[in-house]
């Protein structure tokens, strides 16, 4: 049996409390925010590692972002993955899904496809879900989506998936290779391997490809591949809360709570 080769799509997010909108130009700012790895990501991890557990293999996690994503991905190293590739270029910067899917299918095409492609149910900042269908696309392999639990025939070269729905649940198959995406809270994701962590930290661990490496189309990448544009941005106003004690009997309480509740209706 070949060697089974897993790559998990990880975002680095910042911390959903600390982010803050660019009202000039619609992004968000995430340099003054604190990252920590998309949640449904670490999910998808360890999807892919229990099956690397079982059958062996290599397992490598792959990034599109800035230089400060490593840092924060090397916990995936130190959790069992056995390489890091950050696919970080100036030009990929203003991308939308289409540039983002297009960028990470380069970086997988060259590290040479994968028969699993792992990913989280949807990030916590995007939160469009449209990357893993995205990547299949590009890619041109089937796909799995929201997943709970997976399954592998390595003779046979099937993915058999587990999604549920409303009153139970469905069982899908596909041919590998194929792109798996993850329901967050689906599994326990491990904790780091702390006998791991100097090795997740050495220099080796990690390779950083720009557009030249992967001979990416300049058309399809960053602002210019991304046919995306955020043409307004509004607040949403919270209602305040308010606190108001009533006195009475209990069937003046009632008559009072009764008058309030009409007139909030
Ligand atoms: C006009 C425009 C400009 C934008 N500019 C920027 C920008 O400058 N900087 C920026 O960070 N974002 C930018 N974005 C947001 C960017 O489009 C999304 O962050 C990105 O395309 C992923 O989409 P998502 O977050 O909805 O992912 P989803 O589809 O919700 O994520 C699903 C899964 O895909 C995988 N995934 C998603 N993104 C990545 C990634 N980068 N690397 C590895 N795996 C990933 C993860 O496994 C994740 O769980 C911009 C968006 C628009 C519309």
């Amino acid at each position: 049996m070949p060697e089974l080769r897993q790559v998990v799509c990880m975002k680095v997010v910042p911390k959903p409390e600390e982010i803050r909108v660019d009202y000039e130009t619609g992004l968000l700012k995430r340099a003054s925010a604190r990252s920590e790895i998309n949640p449904p990501d670490m999910n998808a991890l360890e999807m892919a590692l229990s099956l690397k557990d079982f059958y062996g293999g290599r397992l490598e996690i792959i990034s599109m972002g800035p230089p400060y994503f490593e840092p924060v991905l090397r916990a995936g190293l130190a959790m069992g993955a056995d390489h890091l590739t950050l696919l970080s270029d100036a030009a990929f910067a203003g991308a939308d899904t289409l540039a983002t899917t297009y960028t990470l299918a380069q970086g997988i095409r060259k590290l040479g496809g994968a028969d699993l492609i792992f990913c989280g149910e949807e990030s916590s900042d995007g939160a469009t879900g449209q990357v893993p269908p995205g990547l299949a696309e590009w890619l041109e392999v089937p796909q799995l989506t929201l997943l709970t639990a997976l399954e592998l025939d390595i003779e046979c070269r099937v993915a058999r998936g587990r999604r549920e729905i409303k009153g139970g649940y469905e069982v899908l198959e596909v041919p590998l290779p194929c792109v798996v995406s993850v329901k967050t809270a689906s599994n326990e994701p491990r904790f780091m391997d702390y006998r791991r962590q100097y090795w997740a930290s050495e220099a080796e661990r990690l390779k950083v490809w720009n557009a030249e490496d992967l001979s990416a189309d300049p058309d399809c990448i960053g602002l210019t591949g991304s046919p995306t544009t955020v043409s307004g941005l509004a607040e949403a106003a919270s209602r305040e809360r308010r606190r108001q004690f009533l006195t009475g009997t209990p069937s003046e309480l009632a008559t009072q709570i009764a008058e309030l509740l009409q007139k909030s209706l």
